[in-house]
């Protein structure tokens, strides 16, 4: 009782989402003792589930993956694995008995209104039912204390992640670029190979709606709010599911795009745009969004890389807006001047 106690004040005085994981992770395979373990956190849009095996013990041995940045090596989508899909589906804990004895079993973790994780422990033996009742316990727990964090990092309006939360994201994305560019560093300047789609490549696009006054104006603040709901809606069916989507201010909306090269970026954001262009918006018919974009590097301070988004996106409204511009393309084609250009880009280039 006391081991459980203290398990759980370990896990409830952290607030940082990687660490969450491993200190439940930790808490199982000590009170436990499972052969294997995995704990999932699961991505799911209206199309598919994808999930992500952040923490746990494998046939390697203990790991925890940044939750911040989930790794495509790491997930999977959840018909891949049948048992998980079963308790993805059935929303409920399921068992199997694997062919050398052991108890394969997987609980559903419930956050805010849909399953947020799923845990899936291999057992030697079969469960007590104190065990079970102290094990479902704790996922209860686990549950409640994610929740609360999706909660604080989540923009009320609109459901998606929160600015707080952008600062936390960029944050470690820029401590991972640092860290890769210095292994590629130790690899024989490997990351000049890779040229500006290199393995930390993220890109940061900054979207803001054009003349969104005009909605409020003509249609008042309730219809504009419904217009922001509708935009975050559609950023999340047009962006891959690792692509964290941020609202960054009122009308204003950040993405932080995994590492590809300049064009599929380009074309990515495009379709976004392409897709609000379409849209046709209750009441309000029809709203366009410009967008500015500019990759992210390895020696960037936070707002570095948003003035350089920024930039390209004066640059777009300028110009016409309903437009994504990107700023290393207007620097190179001299549209805008280089003098903005980040101390780290002529550092690595
Ligand atoms: P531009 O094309 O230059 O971006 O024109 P704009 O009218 O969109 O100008 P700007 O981006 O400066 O204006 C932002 C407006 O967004 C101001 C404010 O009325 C509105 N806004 C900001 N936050 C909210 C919000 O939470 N709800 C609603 N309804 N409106 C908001
Ligand atoms: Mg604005
Ligand atoms: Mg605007």
């Amino acid at each position: 009782m006391l081991e459980i106690i203290s398990h759980v004040i370990k896990i409830s005085a952290r607030r940082d989402r990687t660490e969450i994981n491993a200190a439940m992770a930790d808490t199982l395979l000590s009170l436990f003792n499972p052969q294997r373990l995995t704990i999932y956190r699961c991505y799911a849009s209206k199309a598919k589930c994808i999930v992500f095996a952040c923490a746990g013990l494998g046939p390697e041995g203990q790991f925890a993956h940044n939750a911040y940045l989930p790794d495509l090596k790491y997930c999977q989508p959840v018909e891949n694995d049948p048992l998980l899909n079963r308790c993805r589906n059935e929303s409920s804990a399921v068992l199997e008995v694997l062919e050398d004895g052991a108890h394969r079993i997987i609980f559903p973790v419930i956050g805010l209104d849909e399953i947020s994780y799923l845990i899936d422990l291999t057992l030697a033996d079969e469960f007590s039912s104190d065990q079970r009742v102290a094990l479902m316990g704790l996922i209860e727990y686990f549950g409640n204390h994610i929740a609360l964090l999706d909660y604080g990092e989540a923009d009320t309006l609109t459901g998606l992640s929160s600015r707080k939360t952008f600062d936390k994201h960029l944050f470690e994305l820029l401590g991972k670029a640092a860290a890769d560019e210095m292994l590629a560093n130790q690899n024989g300047n490997q990351h000049r190979r890779y040229g500006v789609a290199g393995p930390s490549n993220h890109w940061l696009a900054v979207c803001d709606i054009d003349h969104f006054k005009h909605v409020n104006d003509n249609f008042g603040h309730l219809i504009g709010d419904e217009v922001l709901i509708m935009l975050a809606q559609l950023m999340r069916t047009s962006f891959r599911f690792d692509d964290p989507l941020f609202r960054f201010g009122g009308e204003e909306f950040i993405t932080l795009l995994q590492p590809t090269d300049q064009a599929s970026a380009i074309a990515t954001l495009e379709r976004f745009r392409a897709n609000v262009e379409r849209q046709v918006f209750s009441r309000v018919g029809h709203v366009t969004i410009s967008i500015g974009l500019s990759h992210l590097l390895p020696h960037d301070s936070p707002t570095d890389a948003i003035d350089r988004a920024d930039e390209a996106l004066y640059f777009a409204k300028r110009n016409g807006r309903n437009r994504v511009e990107c700023y290393e393309k207007l620097v190179a084609s001299k549209q805008l001047d280089a003098k903005g250009i980040a101390k780290g880009e002529i550092e690595l280039f």
